[in-house]
């Protein structure tokens, strides 16, 4: 027997649709590339958002066909969120930092058809227009006066023209909720970049999740700083998560440096944000530096690496923030662990609880997870047995764009699928995991496994460490063994005794790396996370001590 309930597709243009008409008042605050602070509403952004649709019908685009965007976060790329999505073509979000030729083979492997770009990403198209043919549309998120006339891009409109004339009015198709809705290319560092492919049904679920008081816990109350970007999965989900509970939204536009972000979160009242540890190290310095404290700040979210200790105590200790820690990929829309206590856990003492903090945490509902060995058996829930982590769920991808890299998953006994996240992790007796490494970070001494995490979390919580990367080193006698790779916090010293000695008492002996060098700089992803390959190659005339 069936039941008798409605059956409505969950599609993305149902988020902006209600954040109008319940919320359409709720601010939408933006920092723009010209530096200015634009205002606008839930309303408007649905008006703008069916402009948008109209305009892209305008251009004859198929549904499923794709409109990339190369752009900050920022009300107008919120717009092209939902007006792309909600006619039936696929958004496809790229990330500015990557080298332009990798972009173009991205825009070209994705079919993208037109391409919106903030201008201070001019040059940059300059540089790729000609290597990506697939692009008929080319347009310029900016003013019709700002467009420069000599840009050498054919065609080019300015996004303010392009939707200006068009009517306010649309009706949003009836799609199928399992229709391709955006997609987002892995930074992946072996390979191509591929891609994962999000449908409404996926996004809608995701945001549901996430929106979980015991996720990322959004409300019409809030207030919300997404400093995640909108090309890094989605804003980790943000905007869908706020349009379906009607928060306000606060967009930093280019501006990531500490006194920028710091500004926006005391201006706007800001009361969660989330981004990448790297983000939060800038905030933090410059209020260090100028003894500030937040006024509304409650909650920052705090994932796409590992959150060092240090940063969580600055937070929790200093700023009276409590920090999320959050694990998710670019294959799961991102979200799958935050790390919020159970009621039991609130009876611990600081220190106990900061130990619960560091993991990465509780799998949110919707989310399935397990640890295996390498012949496949599940690891027990203990806190120790480490794994490679597996996951399933209705949010996190089955197969890659263009079905690249053949079929990821991995099928158990029963047959069922499950996604290989390469992340090695332990799960405790209460749910929560807790990731060791990139299964290919992991340093292997003398058949151990040694967490790189572990050591660079220790490194972090030195105060002349700016940043820390472990990484193994061949050895002889032990196969590899770990050394830490430091950048110093300007103005302060520390040697590389000293800080070897930092290690004594908090790991193991042979867990202590052999080695410390100084760099100027880790090189970063762009996403922002450290590349130990590129690293690797940096250090390959490297030779450990006494070897
Ligand atoms: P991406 O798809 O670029 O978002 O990268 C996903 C990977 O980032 C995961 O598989 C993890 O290795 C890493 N990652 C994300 N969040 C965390 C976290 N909170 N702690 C440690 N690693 C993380």
């Amino acid at each position: 027997m069936l039941g008798q309930m409605q059956n409505q597709p969950l599609l993305i243009s149902s988020l902006i649709t209600h954040a109008e008409r319940h919320h359409g008042s709720t601010e939408i605050v933006s920092r723009r590339v010209e530096g200015d602070i634009h205002r606008s509403t839930w309303g408007q952004i649905a008006r703008r958002s069916r402009q948008v649709a109209n305009a892209l019908d305008g251009l004859h685009l198929a549904h499923g066909e794709r409109v990339a965007t190369l752009a900050w976060n920022g009300y107008r790329h919120l717009e092209l969120y939902f007006g792309v999505s909600g006619t039936g073509r696929v958004l496809h979000t790229l990330n500015p930092r990557l080298h332009p030729e990798q972009l173009a083979w991205i825009v070209n492997h994705a079919d993208d058809r037109a391409l919106c770009f903030d201008m201070s990403f001019l040059p940059l198209v300059q540089t790729v227009h000609a290597k990506c043919p697939g692009v008929r549309h080319w347009v310029a998120l900016c003013d019709s006066d700002k467009l420069p006339t000599d840009s050498g891009i054919p065609g080019l409109v300015s996004y303010e023209a392009w939707i200006g004339g068009q009517s306010a009015t649309c009706v949003w198709p009836d799609l199928d909720e399992n229709s391709a809705s955006s997609m987002c290319y892995t930074s992946g560092t072996t390979g191509n970049p591929k891609a994962a492919l999000y449908s409404h049904r996926s996004t809608l679920l995701h945001a549901y999740g996430a929106a979980l008081p015991d996720a990322l816990g959004c409300s019409a109350r809030d207030s919300i700083l997404p400093v995640v970007p909108m090309f890094h999965v989605n804003a980790w989900g943000l905007p869908y998560s706020a349009a379906a509970v009607g928060c306000k939204l606060v967009f930093p536009g280019p501006a990531l440096d500490g006194k920028s972000v710091y500004e926006l979160i005391e201006s706007e009242k800001v009361s969660m944000a989330a981004g990448v540890p790297t983000v939060w190290q800038m905030l933090l310095g410059h209020m260090q530096q100028n003894g500030l404290k937040f006024s509304t700040l409650k909650r920052t979210v705090i994932g796409g690496s590992a959150c060092p200790p240090a940063m969580i105590n600055a937070f929790n200790q200093t700023y009276g923030v409590e920090v999320l820690h959050a694990w998710g990929m670019t294959e799961m829309s991102p979200l799958g662990t935050v790390c919020t206590l159970k009621n039991a856990q609130l009876a611990l003492s600081a220190d106990e609880q900061l130990k619960v903090r560091l993991k990465q945490g509780r799998a949110v509902y919707g989310v399935d997870m397990k640890i295996v060995d390498e012949s496949g058996n599940e690891l027990p829930w203990d806190g120790k047995a480490y794994g490679d982590l597996l996951v399933r769920g209705p949010w996190i991808i089955a197969s890659y764009f263009k079905g690249e890299g053949g079929d990821p998953m991995r099928y158990d006994a029963s047959g069922k699928g499950w996604f290989p996240t390469g992340d090695v992790a332990t799960i405790d007796a209460d749910g929560f995991m807790q990731i060791t490494d990139r299964s290919k970070d992991v340093i292997k001494s003398g058949g151990e496994w040694i967490s790189s995490i572990d050591v660079e979390n220790i490194a972090m919580a030195h105060p002349a460490v700016a940043m820390a990367a472990c990484i193994g080193m061949r050895h002889p006698k032990w196969d590899e063994r770990p050394i830490v790779v430091v950048v110093k916090k300007p103005g302060t010293e520390v040697s590389r005794d000293e800080l070897l000695a930092f290690y004594e008492g908090k790991i193991a002996k042979w867990q202590v790396p052999d080695d410390v060098v100084f760099v100027d700089a880790i090189p970063l992803g762009a996403t922002g996370k450290m590349q130990k390959m590129t690293l690797r190659q940096q250090l390959k005339d490297y030779v450990l001590p006494g070897v």
